[in-house]
């Protein structure tokens, strides 16, 4: 498996060639990075559980319609997927006011916002990721206006979808990025939602004490991310306990 070849190296995933034609395996590694890269650390345990909580998330969204380029879990760390020609957009959905939109908006974090909101940064990391209108999106070509609809609309099903998956367990889904890319098949075309859904890309909050369960814990220096991102995967019921690559810290909790 070491002499696959490596396609592409980010932040916090490797994507190696696939076994077939038009797939790859995206690989989670334990890498934490925030601003930009400007903070790094590795966190052991983070990539199996954001495999895991990916990998669950991604299958929830199929079985109710969201084309994902996740096909099946390979191991602790992997998954493979269909290669997609990415979007360089994140797209960003918020509905409580935290992070950015705080500083640019005025707002205190955790102010409830009137109605969902969807935000386009541009996938540029030289650029610090700005953000950017639906005019810059079709003006410079990333994407076409009917993808940007496509793309909006799924963000907001995975949205309502997510919302109420992470309230059942007790979680307030406070903001996401999601990332789409597209795929060529014959003369047809079709957008799928790629990368990753987890903790490092979600923020996570406790529905009773708003606690942190996600990677402002890393940002903030709030320590205990691996424990936030295993009550995470604990409450959505997908904690292999008895993984030996799963490092379970000292207050995990019994699932049910
Ligand atoms: N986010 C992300 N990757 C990025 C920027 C943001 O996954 O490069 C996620 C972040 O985890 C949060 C949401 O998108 O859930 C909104 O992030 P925000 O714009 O507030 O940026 P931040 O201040 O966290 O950098």
């Amino acid at each position: 498996m070491s002499r696959r070849r490596r396609v592409y190296e980010g932040k916090a995933k490797i994507l190696y060639e696939g076994p077939e034609p038009g797939t790859l395996i995206q690989h989670f590694k334990d890498d934490a990075t925030a601003f930009n890269a400007q903070k790094k650390d590795t966190i052991d345990g983070k990539g199996v559980l954001n495999n895991r909580i990916s990998e669950y998330i991604f299958t929830r969204l199929n079985e109710i319609g969201i084309p994902t380029h996740f096909i099946r879990s390979l191991n602790m760390r992997e998954q493979l997927v269909r290669e997609v020609e990415i979007i360089p957009v994140e797209v960003v959905v918020r509905n409580i006011a935290a992070g950015s939109i705080c500083k640019r908006m005025g707002l205190e974090e955790g102010t409830p916002l009137p109605r969902s909101i969807i935000e386009f940064f541009y996938k540029k990391d030289e650029l610090n990721d700005p953000m950017i209108s639906e005019e810059h999106i079709t003006a410079f070509g990333w994407a076409t206006p009917q993808e940007i609809d496509d793309m909006m609309a799924l963000t907001l099903r995975i949205n309502d979808y997510l919302t109420g998956l992470f309230y059942g367990v007790g979680i307030k889904l406070v903001d996401f990025k999601v990332e789409f890319g597209r795929l060529f098949e014959g003369d047809q075309m079709r957008i799928l939602l790629a990368d990753e859904i987890s903790p490092d890309n979600c923020r996570l909050w406790d529905v009773e004490t708003n606690k942190k369960l996600d990677k402002d814990r890393f940002r903030q220096d709030l320590g205990g991310m691996v424990d936030a991102y295993q009550e995470v995967a604990r409450r959505l019921g997908i904690l292999f306990e008895n993984d030996p690559d799963n490092r379970p810290g000292p207050t995990l909790v019994k699932s049910d």
